[in-house]
This record gives structure tokens, sequence and C-alpha cells, in this order.
């Protein structure tokens, strides 16, 4: 049985789609079946890696509002080794859409999901930056949340409102959703800010943060303009390597959680 894991955080810009492209490729070349899931109608994760989809093609939209089933949209990479359902622009109009339904706006994507869940090892979904439909949509279809957090002010600005939301979302949809862990994202060692924050961070999230952090690594920032994961542009930099530890990382935990 798959594990549905949303990488969610309101705050723009804190590293939801590096993680998710990244951790969904680690996570494809330690050998697990991975599916990425694209909930953002700026559609970066799948510009990033090099799938993008134009407006009269299938997308996560015609999944979330349509009849069609994730084997109908998907899309097999080779390099990374992941597939993905990808997002454009329609998405954007989605939120609204889905407003209006009666009963189970808020399960639409769990009840797609649900279906290939047994395919795969991990699924990845890359959240929007709001607390919006669609945001619920991913923790309701969730088996756990990674937030990432950026090593910057107000790092932790955000993510009391995200717990906030992860509790009625238990309450209401998911009473088994769970937090996966926690990932420190631009880490700067030079910095005093950087080790403030991942100090204050540790302290507040315990164990629950991942040991990994990620640095703040220009190539992390290059790549997506490629459409490759960091993996294909650059193995050996810093930004691989930590995307590489973190995807052993969250491995690990899951076959600790099982035994
Ligand atoms: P979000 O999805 O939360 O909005 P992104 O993953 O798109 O955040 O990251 C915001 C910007 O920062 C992007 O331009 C991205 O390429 C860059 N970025 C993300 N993580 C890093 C990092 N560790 N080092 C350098 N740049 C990064
Ligand atoms: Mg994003």
């Amino acid at each position: 049985m798959g594990k549905i894991i949303a990488i969610s955080n309101q705050k723009g810009g804190v590293g939801k789609t590096t993680t998710s492209l990244n951790l969904a490729a680690g996570l494809g070349y330690l050998n697990n079946k991975v599916l990425l899931v694209d909930l953002d109608p700026q559609g970066n994760a799948t510009q990033g890696i090099g799938a993008s989809v134009g407006e009269d093609k299938l997308s996560v939209y015609n999944l979330l509002m349509e009849d069609y089933t994730v084997a109908d949209i998907r899309k097999t990479l080779t390099s990374p080794p992941i597939d993905i359902v990808p997002a454009n622009i329609s998405l954007a109009g989605a939120d609204l859409q889905m407003v209006r339904f009666e009963v189970g706006k808020e399960e639409l994507l769990k009840n797609k999901l649900d279906q290939v869940k047994d395919e795969y090892d991990f699924i990845i979904i890359d959240c929007p930056p709001s607390l919006s439909l669609l945001n619920t949509n991913a923790l309701t279809a969730a088996d756990s949340v990674i937030i990432p957090v950026q090593c910057e002010y107000y790092a932790l600005e955000g993510v009391t409102q995200l717990l906030l939301t992860i509790r009625l979302v238990q309450q209401l949809f998911n009473k088994n959703l769970v937090i996966e862990g926690v990932l420190l994202t631009m880490y700067d060692a030079r910095t005093r800010l950087s080790v403030e924050v991942q100090q204050e961070v540790r302290q507040h999230f315990k164990d629950r943060v991942y040991k990994t952090y990620i640095p703040r690594n220009i190539k992390l920032g290059e790549a997506p303009s490629r459409g490759q994961s960091i993996f294909e542009y650059d193995v050996r930099c810093e930004g691989a390597k930590a995307y590489a530890s973190l995807a052993k990382e969250v491995v690990r935990m899951n076959k600790k959680k099982k035994a």
C-alpha cells in the first residue's frame, strides 16, 4: 500500500515545489514506485521536471473535475524514474468551481488517488501556497504532511496556521492524517539567522524535524529551468546530496513505522 505525502505550507517560496520534485526523484532513484501530483495552478513542479502540458491537454484539473482516472492522465518519465500527474493554468479556476459542489468537494483527489495507491510506494503532492480547497483536497487525500520551513525571518509564521488547518482536516475529513516531518530549507550555515531558525524549529518540533536539512544551493534554483531534477542536473552538488539524504531518511522512517 502506497503512502501519500502532501508537501504543504501556505507560505510561498519556502521550497515546497523544489522538495516535491527532488524528493520524488530521489525516492524514484532508490527504486521506489513514485507518483508526483502537481496540485498548484502555477504548474512549477510540472515545468521543473520537463513535463509541461498545454491547456488543451489532460491535467490534474480533469482528474479532479471530470470522470478521468490517474491512469488516463499520468505521464511516465524515465529520468527521473517517476510518474507525474501534471498541472497547468486550467487548475486556477478549480477552486471556485469546486466550492459550488454540494457534497464531497474535499474528497475529489482522495477518491482518485485511492484507486492507484496500491501501484505506488509513495505518492507526493505538491500543494499550492494558500489554504484553499485544493489544499484541503491534498490534506484529505494524504496519509501525512511534510512541512518545508525556510530558514528565514518569520519562519514559523504560517506554520501555526497550517497546524490549525491540519487539525481541522483531521476532525472533519481525515482523522488519520499525521505530520510526516518538518524540513528545514535554504539553510545557510554562514548566517547566524539560519542557525537560530534551525534551533528554534528543532526546539518547537523536536524529533519531527528531519536530520537532513536542505542548504541554500544555486544549482537547486537552476535545475528547473532545464526541466531536470537536481539528480540529472548535477548529481554531485550539495543540493543533490541533501535531497538524496532526505529520500533515504523518509524511506528509513517509513520502514520503522511499518515494523
Ligand atoms: P514554493 O513551492 O514553496 O513556492 P519553491 O520550491 O518554488 O517554493 O522555491 C522558491 C524559489 O527558491 C524557487 O526559485 C527555487 O528554485 C528556489 N529554491 C528553493 N529551494 C532552494 C535552495 N535550497 N537553494 C536555492 N534556491 C532554492
Ligand atoms: Mg510551489
